[in-house]
């Protein structure tokens, strides 16, 4: 009780935040010096074709910050924004015009798709050499066999911030909190590259916090405003907040953010929502040694990963597999 009652105190010990927006620079300058040198050595300059279907506000925002990241580091983009009335025939035509064409070295479809539109089909309807997303069956299947593939974009992008923040994973107890397609699977897969010891919880999980309590290392995707509190992390563990999630009422934010709630409210009131994962902020930084905030730590990483992913693709399909591009594909341990 005594112990409960101290760790409210604030700032008894305060998590080292992991901050993502200068590795997703560095990411994304070195992809820049990648392009050039493509453009030197072969005339050529790579592109992403993005795919959106529809009119959902949040699929443009991505796209529209994919396109932007693009710009930045000199990849050419296209963006093939159909109306929701496309049916899963014209989807396909586009893809596969899109698969023959010399000229695109990236696809990516922004999920989620129209519901009448089978979205497995569509992925599989990708020419796994411009899989810049990762999705597709044999893209996960070689992740999960430990070969070179491309690598979904937010698990890489988690490598990326452990790693360049020095942060040990070879022997560490790693728990991930959720076993979706785009980031529990394959996170976990990297981790356990890397010589992790891995547990995969979800929602059928049992006393998950005796469970993620156990972690060096807890990464947490399940799209749960603030759900993993205090009791689920070990003392001065590295928690790494994947949830991005929208809050609209003051009473959960002043319950996320304690004494710095006051900032959260005013986005509210500007913006209608504030942006929270899936960590309980306040409470982790009673705990934890080191965590990512929302906005502002994975989430940044993950269009520079598409960057990568990208420049890769644009690389390979022309047989470059020099040192640097080599590093670039793997998804083993560097
Ligand atoms: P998802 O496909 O909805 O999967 C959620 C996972 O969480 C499922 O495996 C589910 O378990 C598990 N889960 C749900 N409630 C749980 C609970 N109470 N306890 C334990 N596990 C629970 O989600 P996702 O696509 O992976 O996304 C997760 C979050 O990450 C979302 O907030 C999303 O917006 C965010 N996200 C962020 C980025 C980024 O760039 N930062 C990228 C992708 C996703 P079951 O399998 O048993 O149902």
């Amino acid at each position: 009780m005594q112990l409960a009652e101290d760790s409210k105190s604030p700032n008894t010990n305060r998590a080292e935040l992991l901050e993502g927006a200068a590795i997703a620079n560095q990411i994304k300058q070195e992809v820049a010096r990648d392009v050039e040198r493509l453009m030197a050595e072969r005339e050529v300059r790579p592109s992403l074709a993005a795919v959106r279907v529809g009119d959902d506000a949040a699929s443009a925002v991505y796209v529209r910050n994919k396109i932007r990241a693009c710009e930045e580091v000199g990849i050419r983009s296209e963006h093939h924004a159909l109306p929701g009335t496309t049916t899963a025939g014209e989807l396909m035509d586009l893809i596969s015009s899109l698969n023959t064409r010399e000229d695109v070295d990236g696809i990516l479809v922004q999920l989620p798709l129209p519901k009448e539109i089978e979205e497995a089909a569509i992925i599989e309807a990708i020419d796994p050499d411009k899989d810049v997303d990762g999705f597709h069956p044999v893209s996960v299947g070689r992740l999960s066999m430990g070969r070179p593939t491309f690598v979904p974009c937010t698990p890489a992008g988690i490598i990326e911030l452990l790693e360049r923040s020095a942060i040990p994973i070879a022997g560490e107890n790693a728990c991930v909190v959720g076993r979706s397609q785009i980031v529990g699977r394959p996170i976990a897969q990297l981790l356990l590259q890397r010589d992790a010891t891995i547990t995969i919880s979800h929602s059928r999980t049992r006393n998950l916090a005796a469970v993620t309590s156990q972690a060096d290392l807890l990464i947490v995707a399940i799209g749960r405003p603030g759900f993993i509190g205090r009791e689920h992390i070990k003392p001065g563990a590295t928690v790494i907040d994947v949830g991005m999630n929208k809050v609209t009422d003051e009473a959960s934010v002043r319950g996320l953010f304690g004494a710095e709630a006051s900032k959260r409210l005013e986005i509210i009131s500007k913006r209608g929502y504030t942006l929270v994962g899936d960590v309980n902020p306040a409470e982790a930084d009673e705990v934890a040694g080191r965590r990512t905030p929302v906005p502002g730590g994975v989430g940044l990483l993950t269009v520079a990963m598409l960057m990568r992913n990208t420049i890769k693709a644009a690389r390979m399909r022309r047989g470059l597999v020099g040192s640097n591009q080599q590093s670039a594909i793997s998804n083993q341990p560097e």
